[in-house]
């Protein structure tokens, strides 16, 4: 039997026009559902099925979003998308499956996502693969096309970004393309829909095509002896330039790419990009601050004045005192308090970062950080899935796939919980303009803020990196792996939709977590600080247990006891302190921030307080849902276990370190 018969078997597909797909499980787990529809890979699915395939940053994800409607996350970088997402478009009449498969440069898989995605074009289970090349890179694409033509026939080819390659004096000329191919091309340029009618026409078309059996004559990647295989690749490169050289016209005089490389002087040089790197996280971090301060203010006006029509409303029902005293100072005041606190600065923070990152900057970032990493003993990729921890540590862990070796994969994954996502965020900034920012006047106080926090996230870098070198020698010993990172040409950001992008992708996702966990978790920390045992609360009683570890590490029983009780979601912890310290107190007045600050010092606060909790939010156990993250990444308790044992235990440490050095100065 050969390969083809064998993988058939293995997978139970039986082919012809219409045909039911039955996948072995794991198969069905990676191809999962996203967004709307039943799976793709699922039993008795009669839709022609569409792949877009292509090599990373060609904007698959783009056309993706274009043909679907779906908010398929899109990035100016190579190895952003590590998952399999999948979608529908209708035309004619007609349902279309499409999945959009991790960019990849050749059919070597490196993932379980790229081995699936591999099987799944082998298997001859899609109607139509969409080859996303990019206009100004053709070369690379259409080998990637050629190696394609060898796996499956109905291959269409999307010269995307046209665009930006007509602007950098790139033309191509698609019907001679299609012409000496022999495949249908279509130019496009999705960021702006252009092109997008013509590719689901030309789909239909194609997928309307009866086809031969799938594995006649297609000969399967494994088959070929390693030199077969780079003689192969090297033939395709070379009918890859010869199509281009028929294809592509290049003006002589082209000013965007000495733009780019001008650019590149600066932001990958080996002092500048360093200096540049560290204004521009300042940058971000002061307009957020000085951004998030006026509209946090407003918002918990607002929510405070709403508390008393609540109540009414509440009276109005006949709720009893008890239901309504937990809903109102449990519930309403925990959620409002976050909403408050989270919402204005995650608004700010989430758009500055896609742009960022839409402008191609993060690349630089990650090859700035490169020799400092290799130092460390692991790979450079760790620095763009650091940036992706930013936002979330769970995304920052899933993006650890882009890393190949498992070495460096379990160490970026162990260390990205150094990196504050944005729950942590909220936490650092509040105390920094509680306790470091009074004397300063404006605008030096949003100026000193921000030089703090980028000083706190890279105190977390160097934690990261210095683990990332223990773990290196002792637990996860190796070589470094070299690795090539692609440097993409810098892009506008398309500002409206980044912002709409990450106002409801990233923030509305955020808030909307944090809200529905600090619900429920406000009712459960109202009931325990209003159940009596022998004259004190629940809560007043676990936290006096903490109490002299917190006091050894430079903090109190409230506050262990606020991140513990914070581990379903970091934005918990602030709200979780205060509802704490409110079993004895209560916040007044419309100064939010004020009224805070002088409820901790009436509980004994002080500015090394404030300094250890500042640096235990950075050093400590990951939030339950980067944990599931960890565990469903890396298949193994003991590396989840360790992802959790290693910043809680390295944050105790300083923590003990900082409060001792403090007191034995006097600092309070
Ligand atoms: P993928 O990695 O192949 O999925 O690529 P993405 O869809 O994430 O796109 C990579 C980058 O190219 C993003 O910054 C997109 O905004 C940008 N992009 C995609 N298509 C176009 C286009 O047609 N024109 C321009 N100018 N930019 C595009």
């Amino acid at each position: 039997m050969n390969f083809f018969g064998k993988l058939s078997n293995a997978f139970h597909i039986h082919l012809g026009k219409t045909r039911k797909k039955s996948i072995p499980a794991h198969l069905k787990g990676i191809f999962r559902r996203r967004g709307t529809g039943c799976n793709a890979l699922s039993e008795d699915c009669a839709e022609p099925v569409v792949v877009l395939a292509g090599n990373p940053n060609v904007g698959k994800s783009t056309v993706f979003n274009r043909l679907t409607g779906l908010r398929q996350h899109t990035g100016n970088w190579a190895g952003k998308t590590v998952e399999t997402a999948e979608g529908f478009f209708r035309y004619g009449g007609r349902r279309f499956r499409v999945v959009d498969i991790p960019g990849m440069y050749s059919y070597t898989p490196r993932s379980a996502e790229e081995d699936a995605a591999l099987k799944f074009l082998l298997s001859g289970s899609a109607d139509a693969v969409v080859v996303v090349c990019d206009a100004g890179c053709l070369r690379r694409g259409i080998a990637f096309a050629l190696e394609t033509a060898e796996l499956t026939r109905s291959i269409i080819i999307c010269v995307n970004l046209t665009d930006e390659a007509e602007r950098r004096g790139i033309h191509v000329d698609t019907r001679r393309l299609s012409k000496i191919l022999g495949m249908p091309v279509i130019p496009a340029s999705a960021a702006h829909g252009k092109g997008m009618r013509e590719l689901e026409e030309c789909i239909a078309g194609e997928c309307s095509k009866v086809k031969p059996p799938a594995h006649s004559g297609i000969s399967a990647p494994e088959e070929q002896k390693p030199c077969d295989a780079a003689c192969a690749a090297s033939r395709r490169i070379l009918t890859a330039d010869a199509v281009c050289e028929q294809c592509v016209v290049r003006d002589k005089a082209n000013s965007r790419s000495k733009l780019d490389m001008k650019l590149d002087r600066i932001f990958t040089g080996r002092i500048t990009g360093r200096v540049c790197m560290l204004m521009l996280l300042c940058a971000v971090f002061w307009l957020t601050i000085i951004g998030a301060n006026y509209p946090s203010e407003w918002l918990a006006e607002i929510f405070s004045r709403l508390e008393h029509p609540l109540r009414q409303r509440l009276d109005f029902f006949s709720a009893p005192g008890f239901i309504k005293n937990m809903l109102v100072e449990g519930v309403y005041r925990v959620m409002t308090k976050i909403i408050s606190v989270m919402l204005p600065p995650m608004a700010i923070f989430f758009p500055l970062f896609t742009l960022l990152e839409d402008s191609g900057y993060l690349p630089r970032a990650a090859f700035n950080l490169d020799s400092c990493l290799h130092k460390c003993g692991t790979c450079g990729k760790q620095a763009l899935t650091s940036c992706m921890g930013f936002g979330c540590n769970a995304v920052g862990v899933t993006g650890c796939r882009i890393i190949d070796s498992p070495r460096e994969r379990i160490i970026a994954t162990v260390t990205n919980s150094f990196i504050p996502c944005n729950g942590r965020f909220p936490i650092l900034t509040a105390l920094i303009s509680m306790f470091f920012l009074g004397s300063a006047a404006p605008p030096f106080d949003s100026v000193l803020g921000a030089m703090m926090l980028t000083g706190l996230i890279c105190l977390g870098l160097a934690a990261s990196f210095g683990v990332s070198k223990l773990l290196s020698v002792t637990l996860l010993r190796g070589t470094p792996s070299s690795f090539a990172l692609e440097l993409p040409p810098y892009r506008k950001p398309r500002f409206l939709s980044v912002i709409i992008r990450s106002a409801l992708d990233r923030t509305i996702f955020v808030l909307g977590r944090a809200a529905a966990v600090a619900a429920p978790a406000g009712a459960l920390i109202w009931i325990t600080a209003n159940i009596r045992i022998g004259g004190a609360s629940l809560l007043n009683i676990i936290c006096q247990f903490l109490d002299p570890l917190g006091s050894l590490l430079g903090m109190d029983g409230v506050i262990l006891t606020a991140f513990i009780l914070g581990f379903p979601a970091n934005e918990t912890v602030i709200p979780l302190m205060i509802m704490a310290y409110m079993a004895h107190g209560s916040i007044t007045g419309s100064n939010d921030t004020a009224a805070i600050r002088s409820l901790l010092l009436d509980n004994g606060w002080n500015v090394s307080t404030a300094v250890c909790v500042m640096l235990f939010t950075l050093m400590h156990w990951p939030c339950a849902t980067t944990c599931v993250t960890i565990y469903r990444e890396t298949k193994s308790l003991k590396w989840t276990a360790l992802s959790i044992i290693i910043p809680t235990l390295t944050g105790c440490v300083v923590c003990a370190f900082a409060a001792a050095v403090m007191r034995a100065l006097g600092i309070q």
